[in-house]
């Protein structure tokens, strides 16, 4: 583990990840919207790892937006949201879409081993459960899934 600047970390995989989706699909495009605590103090991370946490999420909540279901003639703006805060306890950052949201019936189950709602190739099932581990295990954190008032979800990781 090194010291680290989340908001730094976080900038890097976004782009990873944005671009990741563009390439994949050159008519994707959603506004990412990033609100960075400039007095973050660093965190105590192994940067590879965290950094695939951020991954996993991000490429969920750009995915999310695109699986949006919306009716004919509705405006819809795919929008993801990435905010850093200092809290009591350590750092927390939030990743959160206007996507579809989680269904309550399978809020318990996105972080096991293999679950995914995605068609076959487009989705492992793994990269929240993996995330989870690296979270808790690997940096004794906290990760957790909220619905938004609004429609979408928001995932929440403190770290110290
Ligand atoms: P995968 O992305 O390969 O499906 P994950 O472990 O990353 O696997 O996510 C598991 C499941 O959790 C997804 O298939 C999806 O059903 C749900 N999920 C994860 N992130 C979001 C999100 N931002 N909005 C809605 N559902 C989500
Ligand atoms: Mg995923």
């Amino acid at each position: 583990k090194e010291l680290t600047d989340l908001n730094a970390l976080a900038e890097e995989y976004l782009r990873l990840s944005y671009h990741g989706i563009r390439a994949k699909d050159k008519s994707f495009n959603a506004e990412l919207v990033t609100d960075f605590d400039a007095g973050l103090p660093k965190v105590n991370v192994i940067p590879q790892d965290f950094g695939r946490v951020l991954l996993n999420l991000f490429n969920n909540a750009f995915q999310a937006t695109q699986q949006k279901k919306f009716q004919e003639g509705e405006q819809y703006h795919p929008q993801v949201t990435v905010t850093t805060r200092q809290v009591a306890g350590g750092v927390e950052i939030r990743v959160g879409d206007n996507g579809p949201g989680i269904p309550d019936g399978i809020k318990d189950k996105i972080f096991q081993p293999f679950f995914t709602t995605k068609a076959t190739g487009e989705g492992t099932g793994l990269g929240l459960s993996l995330s989870y581990d690296i979270v808790t295990k690997g940096h004794g954190g906290t990760i957790g899934v909220e619905n938004r008032d609004g429609g979408g979800a928001v995932f929440v990781v403190g770290v110290k």
